[in-house]
């Protein structure tokens, strides 16, 4: 993305943990920034309760505005009330501006602990459909006419009068389209070729839902087909059902490849090192990414970023976690982690490396948040600002 010399850069602290690792993030991104001789101009947004508090309303139609004007952007945790009426303001977020694929790179680092026994093969990054599927929210309570109005119409008119049970039932849409689809896999596979990865894997229960997860599959390995040249995509054929060891790729090309979810979460296990990265709808990907994240450190690590229409929202994976909140104490590795995928897309790779490497270098030398300190005996537990502050040091010595 073509960004000015000195980018303005939307940032939501967040809410909860989000008001103790928002700013100090910002501090250590600031600082890999300068030290590769970049800078940003923040914007600081507000949503969530800071925006209730300041105008009265939960997503203020000036950050949406920012984010949409500036393209990339970075945010905190949100707290979604519990309560009815309340829709997730991060949902809105990503629907409002077109935020189509969830991406989260799944990578291990040196010092942290991870129950596998080769956590270092694991280097994948996953895309997750943001805005179909079951999470579409398209769904009926038991007990109300609508549910019951569903049901008639798929008992007798669609024919499927032996497959619902007497008495109330709930019933949900699972809508996943040819536009939808395709444009993920496309993000994909495209992030595959700019990042030298091997293999684009499409994880479905296609056998199982086949005209909407089967269709994912099939509509994803049309545009590996048709849309880039052999020597640079190959699909491979029948990949969901045999093993592609025989097949001839051309060198240097991505292959797109199929496997059905069930068989993935083991596969990710046993043979970490075979994927690089995965395209899923919506539900698989949410799974998906979680377990895979749990591997290599948990929430207090895990980056996120949502693509599309041009534009890159930065978030990590994890919640406002308000048991946490104002004390210093979470992990803002997740956050710092996330602004790289931001600085990749604004092709800031120096910068990116630089945070990846002191994050790595300061975990392995054992100052860490209560999080990792907790499974490791050879860490001292610090502070956020503390672990914040020990980061930009090596950063200053490493540039
Ligand atoms: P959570 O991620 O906030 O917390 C889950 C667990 O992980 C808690 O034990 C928490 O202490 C721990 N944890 C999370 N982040 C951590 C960090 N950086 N360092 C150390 N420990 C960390 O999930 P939750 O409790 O289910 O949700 C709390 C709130 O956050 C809810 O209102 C939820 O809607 C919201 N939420 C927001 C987002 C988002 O903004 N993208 C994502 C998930 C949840």
């Amino acid at each position: 993305l073509d960004v000015p010399d000195t980018p303005i850069i939307p940032i939501i602290h967040g809410d909860g943990i989000g008001k103790d690792v928002g700013p100090i993030a910002q501090d250590v991104l600031s600082a890999a920034a300068e030290a590769t001789g970049h800078d940003i101009e923040w914007m600081e947004v507000y949503a969530g309760e800071s925006a209730r508090e300041m105008y009265d309303e939960n997503l203020p139609e000036e950050t949406v505005e920012a984010i949409r004007e500036h393209r990339v952007a970075i945010k905190g945790p949100l707290t979604t009330p519990v309560g009815a009426g309340f829709r997730s303001l991060n949902v809105a977020l990503r629907q409002t501006l077109d935020l189509y694929a969830n991406v989260r790179p799944t990578y291990y680092l040196d010092g942290v602990p991870s129950p596998m026994k080769a956590p270092e093969e694991m280097d994948m990054v996953t895309f997750r459909e943001n805005t179909e599927d079951v999470y579409a929210g398209i769904e009926w309570e038991a007990g109300t006419d609508e549910a019951e109005q569903v049901r008639s119409f798929v008992e007798d008119e669609m024919d499927f009068d032996d497959v619902m049970h007497d008495g109330d039932i709930g019933i949900g849409l699972k809508p996943i389209s040819e536009k939808g689809s395709k444009r993920l896999v496309r993000e994909a596979i495209d992030y595959a070729i700019e990042n030298d990865r091997d293999t684009v894997t499409l994880v479905h229960k296609g056998n199982i839902m086949k005209f909407t997860e089967g269709q994912f599959g099939d509509w994803g390995m049309e545009v590996a087909e048709e849309e880039y040249p052999d020597d640079e995509v190959f699909a491979a054929p029948d990949s969901l059902w045999e093993e592609q060891d025989e097949v001839d790729i051309p060198e240097d090309a991505v292959m797109v490849e199929e496997r059905l979810a069930d068989a993935m979460l083991q596969w990710m296990q046993l043979r970490t090192d075979e994927f690089d990265v995965l395209a899923m709808p919506n539900l698989n990907g949410d799974y998906l990414s979680d377990a895979a994240g749990a591997q290599i450190g948990g929430l207090g690590i895990a980056p996120g970023a949502n693509f599309g229409a041009g534009r890159c929202l930065a978030e990590p994976v994890h919640g406002s976690a308000p048991k946490r909140a104002g004390q210093d104490k979470a992990n803002p590795t997740a956050l710092i982690l996330s602004g790289r995928l931001l600085f990749e897309y604004i092709g800031w790779d120096d910068a990116s490396t630089l945070v990846r490497d002191a994050v790595e270098d300061t975990i392995e030398s054992g100052t860490v948040t209560y999080d990792l300190a907790r499974q490791r005996d050879d860490a001292e537990e610090v502070s956020s600002t503390t672990y914040a502050e020990a980061v930009i040091d090596r950063i200053e010595d490493l540039a």
